[in-house]
């Protein structure tokens, strides 16, 4: 596979998606164009054999579905996330400051790395809710320019700076907005201008900060590449293009994209709800497929949880397991930890480098070192609603949760080849540890 090229239209997908409201909805046109049908969860879904579905839930997580035949041997499911650490715009948002300035006030989502959001053109994007004539309606706003800038203290008023610094967000990380005008609210109006209303029309908004610095390719040979969100929208992309370009013969294919796993996952659209559930159990029932079925199903299934891994940091490289070392660009990394924060196991980690085999890409390995606790993900996470075989995989990424990350140029490449062949497989199995694997 021509990783250039892949590169090009993950670039164009990471511009275009400054969170995961955007995500979703650049997700959907893809699907669109490949021919699947939109599904609503609040309408009846008539499923036929041998077609492909998606269906929303928030507008910010989706989950895509493909359908072989109607009597499917269980899922095959790739399950990644849509959401990065941000900052939010509060309601009541402008704060004056000497009768001078008008600052934002905004609020953490997540864990981030402060520091990189200083100094930078930022802009505003998320979604409006509208007052109609019969109730509400929801609408997407991007101000694509370079609007915002929180600007650092000079050194020479803080000048330990260098030597660490302790970020308070109600302090430092407020993001200056305009000078001071005769107008009141001209936030909201300039918000309310790009969503083509007036600002009284909107009830309500979910709008989060951005970096603009669009994703680039760098490095000596372009072997590189540095974007905002590329955890987790780039194993989104790779889960996405197998799903479109995979050829499912026994199992269903399902492409799943959770919200909020930033945030714990604890929210309708996040891992840890019945979104996924739902939409198994509805396939089942809209296949004419009993209940026993649905469990047997789910014993031969196969779920891989997609989240950005930690590579080897050139200037920290003890901060890595010293035997589990992962590289930019040296393929997709397989995540372990004993006390199961992620769920590979043998079995699991046995099938996914079956997996990566099959496709002909290279695998590596991730721990986290035995004296620090890392991080978690999503994949134990949807266990409490379906639980499966599941593997922790990731791309291996430098600077996660800056807001603008480095990764290895090939990585989605070879995630894209893996996805392919997980969505075209199928996992046999009784329980018992022992798997047919079906290319
Ligand atoms: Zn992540």
């Amino acid at each position: 596979m021509n990783y250039i090229n892949v590169n090009k239209e993950l670039f164009s997908f990471l511009d275009q998606s400054p969170n995961a409201f955007f995500a979703v909805k650049n997700m959907c046109d893809i699907l669109e164009q490949a021919g699947m049908v939109r599904l609503y969860e609040g309408e009846p879904w008539d499923l036929e054999a041998g077609k492909g579905y998606y269906v929303t839930r928030n507008d910010s997580a989706l989950i895509a579905f493909r359908i072989p035949k109607a009597d499917y041997t269980g899922f095959q499911i790739m399950a990644s996330h849509c959401d990065s650490p941000v900052f939010k715009i509060k309601t009541n948002t402008e704060i004056t400051v000497d009768r001078q300035y008008v600052k934002l006030n905004v609020e953490k989502y997540g864990g981030m790395l402060c520091s990189p959001w200083l100094d930078r053109p930022l802009s505003v994007a998320g979604r409006v809710v509208l007052r109609t004539e019969e109730g509400i309606e929801t609408r997407l706003v991007n101000i694509d320019r370079d609007l915002l800038i929180i600007p650092n203290l000079a050194i020479h008023m803080n000048r330990q700076v260098n030597d660490g610094y302790k970020f308070n967000a109600q302090v430092d990380m407020l993001p200056l907005f305009c000078e001071k005008g005769e107008e009141s609210d001209v936030f909201l109006k300039l918000i309310a201008s790009e969503a083509g209303v007036s600002a009284e029309d909107i009830l309500d908004t979910d709008l989060f900060l951005y970096n603009r610095m669009p994703a680039v390719s760098l490095g000596l040979n372009n072997e590189f590449i540095s974007s905002g969100r590329l955890d987790d929208l780039q194993c989104a992309f790779a889960s996405l293009k197998g799903f479109v370009e995979a050829s499912p013969k026994n199992s269903a294919a399902v492409h799943c994209v959770f919200d909020n796993e930033e945030v714990g996952s604890g929210t309708k659209q996040g891992a840890a709800s019945t979104f996924l559930k739902d939409t198994l159990r509805r396939i089942n029932s809209a296949m004419g497929r009993t209940e026993e079925e649905y469990l047997m199903s789910i014993a031969s299934s196969f779920l891989v949880s997609a989240d950005n891994a930690h590579a080897v940091h050139p200037n920290h490289t003890d901060k890595a397991d010293p035997t589990n070392r992962p590289y930019l660009n040296k393929g997709i990394v397989i995540k372990y930890s004993a006390n199961q924060k992620y769920t590979t196991d043998a079995v699991s980690g046995a099938i996914m480098r079956a997996i990566c085999r099959q496709a002909d890409v290279p695998c590596q390995t991730f721990a986290n070192r035995s004296d620090l606790p890392g991080g978690s993900t999503l994949g134990n996470i949807s266990q409490s609603q379906v639980a499966l075989n599941t593997v922790d995989i990731g791309l291996p990424q430098l600077a996660m949760h800056s807001p603008y990350e480095t990764a290895g140029a090939k990585d989605t490449a070879y995630l894209i080849e893996a996805a392919k062949v997980l969505f075209s497989s199928s996992v046999e199995g009784r329980g018992n540890g022992n798997y047919r694997l079906v290319f």
